[in-house]
């Protein structure tokens, strides 16, 4: 009975250490592409619609969103179709984005949302999202913003309507 249990442990160590470093081979350039990709949309600054901009429809309408980074700014599709509409005439498209980030509701705070802290002598860092007009001390706090935007946005409508 011994021997046959330690065969098994053997077996398992066996498989373990084979199994292991394959495991790692294949994930290690995924890994370092993913947090490469990680990096670069924490860094992105949100799109500002809840709309799809070329087809006008929910962003949800075809499941899930499309969602890209170009020069720096999030993009948000509602399917691909849409992004092949986009790559045709960027110009527009970048045009049209600038006039949904413009026509955002205002943001009502006198502090950042993230941090509570009062906007002080720095530019606060500002951009729209679902139609919402965000305004954050510094890019820092746009961080935190993107791993609960949900959150954030609670808070801001709460506190436009304690303004009206
Ligand atoms: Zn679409
Ligand atoms: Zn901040």
């Amino acid at each position: 009975m011994k021997m046959i249990k330690r065969l098994n442990l053997l077996a398992l160590f066996a498989a373990l250490a084979i199994g292991t470093p394959t495991l790692r081979a294949d994930d290690a350039p995924k890994a370092t592409d993913s947090q490469k990709d990680a990096k670069k949309d924490a860094e992105a600054k949100p799109f500002p619609a809840a709309k799809c901009l070329i087809s006008g429809e929910s962003l949800t309408s075809m499941g899930k969103p499309y969602v890209m980074v170009y020069e720096g700014q999030e993009l948000k599709f509602c399917c691909k179709d849409c992004v092949k509409d986009f790559s045709k005439d960027k110009t527009a498209y970048m045009k049209k984005l600038e006039e949904a980030e413009a026509k955002a509701t205002p943001y009502p705070m006198k502090k950042c949302v993230v941090s509570g802290e009062a906007f002080g002598q720095e530019k606060p860092y500002v951009f729209a999202y679902e139609g919402q007009q965000v305004k954050l001390c510094c890019k820092d706090c746009l961080k935190d913003f993107k791993k609960d935007p949900a959150k954030y946005m609670k808070k801001i409508e709460v506190a436009s309507k304690a303004e009206k």
